[in-house]
């Protein structure tokens, strides 16, 4: 008899075409991934995360696509998507944060997300930038690519370690 994990609503944020749903897709592809029922089509994106001996699931969203009612379903994270050769989607994700900090006054974990580092001389936004903008909204920056699979496993790590910390800060 195991425990029923713990279940964690993850919002994804950003313009088309940066990047949100290969992402959500790669995560499937983590050695972190756990036994409990994983699913992915559309509108359910839930993954099994098995970190530190314990197990999550974590939900992604795309307010967009996904029909979700957040009267009923407390989200419990953002990850704010920008394409790193697309300076204008880094303008959205820079006003996305302050949204989410000053309009929705949320505490909730939140991680700006640079993807396609692998276009490397199509770059048009830098990791220094990046990591301004995160900590100027006090959130936690990670660069990815989800075509390479790089540093994703990572991003679902720390979307699960910042979510546990925000709810056990001891
Ligand atoms: P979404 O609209 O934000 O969900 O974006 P998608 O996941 O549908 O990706 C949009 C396009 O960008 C697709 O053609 C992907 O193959 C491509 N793409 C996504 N991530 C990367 C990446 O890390 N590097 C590169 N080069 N292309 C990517």
């Amino acid at each position: 008899n195991r425990p029923m994990p713990d279940n964690f609503t993850v919002v994804v944020l950003g313009p088309p075409g940066v990047g949100k749903a290969s992402l959500t897709s790669q995560f499937m592809t983590s050695e972190f991934i756990g036994v409990s029922d994983n699913t992915y089509r559309d509108g359910e994106k839930t993954i099994s995360v098995l970190l530190d001996g314990e197990e999550s699931t974590l939900n992604f969203v795309d307010p967009v696509i996904d029909e979700v009612d957040f009267e009923e379903t407390p989200i419990d994270a953002f990850i704010v998507v920008f394409s790193t050769n697309d300076r204008s989607s880094f303008d959205v994700a820079a006003d996305t944060l302050h949204q989410l900090r000053h309009e929705f006054v949320t505490n909730k974990a939140i991680i700006l997300v640079a993807n396609k580092i692998d276009l490397v001389r199509k770059r048009q936004v830098t990791a220094d930038e990046g990591r301004a903008v995160a900590s100027q909204f006090d959130c936690k920056y990670a660069e990815t690519s989800a075509a390479l699979n790089h540093h994703v496993d990572e991003l679902l790590v720390g979307i699960l370690s910042q979510i546990r910390l925000q709810n056990d800060p001891e």
